[in-house]
């Protein structure tokens, strides 16, 4: 893939994940491991639950004691004690006795049920019962959620919160996981100054860099070597070498174009990196640079913010998550129906940055942004999906159903 071919957007995907190896393993600690994707299956090692807890704050009860209590016959039990949640002695309910019984406690032998404390009426140390409970109610069964031995999550789940919180209550300390890749940002650009100095007339503030490194930290990925630099080839190719040392992944944005400053290419081949891609039919950002080098990852993004945007989050973190170990494709879209018609030339798919909105007919639609040029950042800075213009078509008619993409910066897959 060589020159100037111009590859169409499937195809760089394909050539993504080929070259793109899932990173080794490694064993965290569980409060650590937030974010990372299990390399490991799961099992319960006892039923779950492992105990039969009360599920509310109430009494135990044996119905045999109560017959046919009803509002005409009511039945009087004395509580013979209270079992508090964590209490682990194991009591034994007498017949026409009742245990007062908190939530998560366990239950006694010899219980049908649990009456829940709004049920009853309580006096001094007995409680008068006007209604006979089912058998098992507010009891939790002992394996009713999961059998001993039973898959609970397979390798390459996410780590999320909630699943820490199921990792945690099965006494599991730590974790193997797939390792994050180590990421080094290049940014590229005689105008940029950084964005808190003033500029000229001329300047711009960077802000791709400022982008990248957050883009990372949403993924949890603290990148290892942020640099900004001139439009230099030498500088270029010693930050390169200097980045390609401590990174799985490169990324530079700029000079990756056909302008005489354009010096990424050639610095990067000279450090080692085999190009893969250069050119992508895609809107915004046609110029963009796949390279490697052994099991090293170069992402040549253009400059202009909308397409390093586009390109990092169609494609580098496609590749990111590749190699953390996540299941997923960038190629999976949801419909919508488009608020608007667009135009464009055929020849390149357009992700035309949008937004979701209920509309008055009361169907979800994408509404397209407007002023969507591939320097003009409040589009994507405001759009929660990228609406796919296909590459053959010219035309959308407002309605048509479209392929949509969401966009959330945090989430770990697509
Ligand atoms: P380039 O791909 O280097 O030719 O840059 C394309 C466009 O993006 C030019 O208008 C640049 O000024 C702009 N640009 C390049 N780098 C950045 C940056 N880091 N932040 C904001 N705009 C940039
Ligand atoms: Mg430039």
């Amino acid at each position: 893939m060589k020159g100037t071919t111009m590859i169409n957007f499937n195809k760089a995907v394909k050539l993504i994940n080929q070259n793109t190896q899932t990173l080794p393993i490694v064993e965290l600690p569980l409060i650590e491991s937030l974010g990372f994707v299990l390399a490991e299956k799961i099992h319960t090692k006892t039923p779950i639950p492992a105990f039969k807890s009360s599920a509310v704050d109430g009494f135990a009860v044996n119905l045999k004691a109560l017959k046919s209590a009803s509002e005409n016959n009511p039945v009087k039990l004395k509580i013979q004690g209270i079992i508090q949640a964590g209490d682990t002695n194991k009591y034994i309910l007498k017949q026409n006795f009742t245990f007062k019984i908190f939530t998560g406690a366990l239950v006694p032998e010899n219980t049908d049920a649990i009456i829940m404390k709004e049920d009853v009426i309580e006096e001094d140390d007995y409680i008068i019962v006007n209604k006979v409970p089912e058998k098992k109610e507010n009891i939790r069964a002992i394996g009713e959620e999961y059998p001993q031995g039973k898959l609970v999550f397979d390798k390459h789940t996410v780590i999320t919160p909630p699943v820490i919180s199921m990792l945690a209550f099965l006494g599991i300390g730590k974790v193997r996981v797939f390792n994050k890749p180590k990421v080094s940002i290049i940014v590229t650009g005689n105008e940029l100054k950084d964005y808190q100095e003033k500029v000229k007339e001329g300047e711009i503030r960077d802000s791709n860099g400022p982008f990248l490194v957050t883009a990372l930290k949403a993924l949890g990925i603290t990148p290892v070597f942020v640099k900004t630099i001139k439009d230099d080839k030498n500088l270029i190719k010693d930050v390169i070498q200097e980045a390609t040392g401590i990174s799985d992944i490169i990324i530079t944005a700029g000079g990756v174009s056909v302008g005489d400053y354009d010096y990424v290419k050639e610095a990067s081949a000279e450090v080692g990196f085999n190009e893969i891609y250069w050119k992508i039919a895609i809107k915004p950002g046609k110029p963009n640079y796949f390279a490697k080098n052994g099991n090293k990852l170069l992402f040549g993004l253009p400059g202009n913010p909308v397409a390093v945007a586009v390109a990092f989050y169609m494609l580098v973190r496609f590749a990111i998550f590749k190699m953390m170990g996540v299941k997923c494709v960038p190629t999976k879209y949801d419909s919508a129906p488009l608020l608007f018609a667009l135009s464009k030339k055929v020849g390149r798919m357009e992700f035309v940055r949008g937004r979701y909105i209920n509309y008055s007919d009361k169907n979800v639609y994408v509404e397209p942004i407007m002023k969507r040029e591939s320097h003009m950042i409040g589009s994507i800075a405001l759009a929660n999906c990228l609406i796919h213009f296909p590459q053959n078509k010219s035309f959308l008619p407002r309605g048509s159903i479209v392929d949509v993409t969401n966009v959330d910066w945090f989430k770990i897959g697509y």
